[in-house]
């Protein structure tokens, strides 16, 4: 049990579960989110439901976020009645969301020249890894400080791995969903594919699932196509934003990535389809209909 402060802003798929995490390690939780009903669950679980991000922070020694992306993680830090402006001198903020290196940079810089410690920590894992305390942090910046947030990357993660300073996290983040979404792209057109062909498709996907394609990934995502099990642990349109961020980044290093800006097209058109309220999964749904 500890009396430590913790705020928790946005309880989507992912931050829902990290802040059930924190409360079960015995941490003194508040939490935010723009949509207040699912707050609501959190509450009855002992959480205190501020009304603002500024409320939320008020008197935490440590505030995580877990946003859509760079323009909400900037709205909810630095926005109107945001996290930032009322943190405590030495107090930790912790930005999760999966973003771009250069907001990541820029936030990290206003939150140093307001005395606030700063530290990136994207995740790797799902929501059944966020709702089980499993999340693998992803983190960058100042040692000292990584060890002052430790006990709630414990309750919130199994893993967590020092990539360098603010920046670091971001750039190995994007990396890792660049390789993630262009799998999935890949997979829903070569299950197209088998079933335009009238394939017997789970014969079909046998082969991939036994023989070298088969990653977590395609594992993992491609069962769900086949059973056209499209409840979100992942959603379309972040997918698209990641991919969208993965190529920027390549761009900043003088490379166009042909391949990002194809694979983020198959979510923009999934997510055009109505399919962005799903998982991503359900980027083969416009193809079966193509
Ligand atoms: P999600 O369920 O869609 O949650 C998104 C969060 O952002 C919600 O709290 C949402 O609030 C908030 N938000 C969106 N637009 C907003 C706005 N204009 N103003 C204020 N708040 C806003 O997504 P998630 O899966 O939890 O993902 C959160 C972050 O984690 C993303 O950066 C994602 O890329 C990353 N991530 C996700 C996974 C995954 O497998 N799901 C894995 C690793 C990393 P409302 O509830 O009001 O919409």
């Amino acid at each position: 049990m500890t009396n430590m402060k913790i705020a928790v802003l946005g309880l989507g798929i992912m931050g829902s579960g990290m802040a059930r995490q924190l409360l079960a390690a015995g941490f003194d939780v508040t939490v935010w989110n723009r949509s207040r009903e699912k707050a609501a669950a959190l509450g009855d679980a002992g959480a205190r439901i501020a009304q603002t991000p500024a409320d939320a922070a008020t008197g935490a020694a440590i505030v995580v976020a877990m946003l859509a992306n760079d323009d909400v993680s900037r709205t909810v830090w630095t926005g109107e009645d945001g996290a930032l402006a009322v943190m405590d001198q030495g107090a930790i903020a912790i930005e999760s969301s999966t973003l771009t290196g250069d907001w990541v940079f820029e936030l990290a810089r206003e939150a140093v020249a307001r005395g606030v410690r700063f530290i990136e920590a994207p995740v790797t894992g799902s929501r059944d890894q966020a709702a089980q305390g499993m999340l693998r942090f992803l983190v960058g910046g100042d040692a000292d400080t990584i060890d002052a947030a430790r006990p709630a990357f414990d309750a919130m993660g199994s893993a967590l791995v020092h990539l360098g300073p603010v920046g670091s996290a971001a750039t190995v983040k994007l990396a890792n969903n660049f390789l993630c979404g262009v799998q999935a792209a890949s997979l829903a057109e070569a299950i197209a594919l088998f079933e335009k062909h009238g394939l017997d498709v789970e014969q079909a996907m046998s082969i991939l699932f036994d023989g070298a394609p088969a990653s977590p990934m395609v594992k993992g995502v491609g069962r769900r196509m086949l059973d056209r099990d499209y409840a979100p642990h992942f959603l379309v349109p972040l997918m698209a934003k990641d991919l969208g961020y993965a190529a920027q980044a390549l761009a900043e290093v003088g490379i166009t990535s042909a391949i990002a800006i194809a694979a983020r097209e198959r979510f923009l058109e999934a997510d055009a389809a109505g399919e962005g309220h799903r998982d991503i999964a359900a980027i083969l749904e416009p193809l079966r209909g193509a």
